[in-house]
């Protein structure tokens, strides 16, 4: 079986190994100094000052994205939220349930996001500004460099779920103004779901979260990074999946995240070149993170194809849902594929369209 899809991905061998030992106890020295480590790597991965402050949920995603809700905004603010696409809307929905006030900025398939749809935001009194840089249920890549100087014009405070974008496309948390990160294990990282990151630098912190009285206990932030000083969590976190996270990022560390970048770029480039020799499935217009490529079954039977390429390649593809389930399919880059993969799903899409 070989995983195209976005999350969880192909994990490499070393990360395998390690999830098949034995867990220590974790309110040790030697457990919080990996943790603190863990923390350093992040932090520089992510290009963020050591002052950010770091909580690691034991959680998916989607819960690091509630937890920076809860914490950063509150009734008091007017916040802009993104909706291209499913995870747009899933803040929406979270922001609903918050009692914070939002505005959609709405995109409809295949529409990209440009400095004109700001322009109706202009002046509107807003505080706050949420977006899924990667959107991943299209595999629209939003341009942080417009998004990024909007919300510095605008004063806004910038809320990035960056979990399918960071690892596999350049991310600048300070340089671009990005005053909250949200990460999750099981995407670029390529280790099991578990654990979420959310990452907020000092100024949010001193002006925001440091005050914020989310209506939960584990969402708190506050005691997440309260823990984190001396290397621990306040609660018990899933201490294997962190033990995996230490030492990917350690890797990532001396490998060098160019290398990284260019690898997951090479393969999203090398399957994109292959399948533009295909009559039946087309790249969409809009701009594409190197997380994965979104294909257009111009035969709109993208579910045959899903089915297909599972029974008969063993070839694991992302469908996509709701009104895009019959003509859009989604092939991932992340985690330990090759060329040679690529290579064995155009083959199975070629014959597909022949046969
Ligand atoms: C995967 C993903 C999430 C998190 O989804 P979970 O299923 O909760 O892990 C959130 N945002 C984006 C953009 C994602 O790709």
């Amino acid at each position: 079986m070989t995983l195209f899809t976005v999350g969880p991905v192909e994990m490499d061998a070393e990360t395998r190994q390690l999830g098949g030992q034995a867990l220590p106890y974790f309110r040790t020295a030697e457990f919080s100094n990996k943790v603190l480590e863990l923390e350093a790597n992040l932090k520089a991965l992510l290009g963020t000052a050591a002052s950010s402050k770091v909580a690691l949920l034991t959680a998916s995603g989607t819960a690091g994205m509630e937890a920076a809700v809860m914490n950063v905004f509150t009734d008091k603010d007017r916040v802009i939220v993104v909706n291209g696409g499913g995870f747009g809307a899933r803040f929406s929905e979270m922001l609903a349930v918050q009692g914070v006030p939002y505005t959609e900025l709405k995109l409809a398939f295949g529409e990209v996001l440009t400095a004109a749809h700001f322009d109706a935001f202009e002046g509107g009194g807003y505080t706050g500004l949420l977006v899924n840089l990667h959107e991943t249920t299209t595999g629209q890549l939003y341009p942080i460099e417009l998004i990024s100087r909007f919300a510095k014009s605008a004063g806004l405070t910038l809320v990035v779920d960056a979990i399918s974008t960071f690892l596999a496309d350049p991310y600048y948390m300070d340089e671009w103004g990005i005053d909250v990160s949200i990460v999750s294990s099981h995407k670029g990282l390529a280790l099991p779901p578990a654990i979420s990151a959310v990452v907020v630098n000092e100024k949010t912190w001193l002006e925001r979260v440091r005050r914020a009285a989310p209506p939960c206990l584990y969402f708190r932030l506050a005691d997440y990074f309260d823990n984190i000083r001396r290397g621990q969590t306040p609660y018990t976190p899933a201490v294997g999946v962190l033990l995996q996270m230490h030492q990917r990022l350690l890797r990532l560390r001396e490998t060098g995240l160019p290398a990284l970048l260019d690898r997951v770029g090479g393969l999203a480039e090398d399957f994109r070149r292959r399948l533009r020799g295909l009559p039946n499935f087309r790249l969409p217009d809009y701009p594409l993170s190197n997380a994965l490529t979104p294909v257009i079954c111009l035969n709109q039977n993208a579910q045959e194809v899903f089915r297909r390429a599972l029974a008969e390649a063993s070839l694991v593809l992302t469908p996509a849902g709701g009104e895009m389930a019959d003509f859009l399919l989604r092939v991932g880059h992340l985690g330990e594929l090759q060329s040679a993969d690529n290579e064995r799903l155009i083959q199975f899409l070629d014959s597909f369209a022949t046969s």
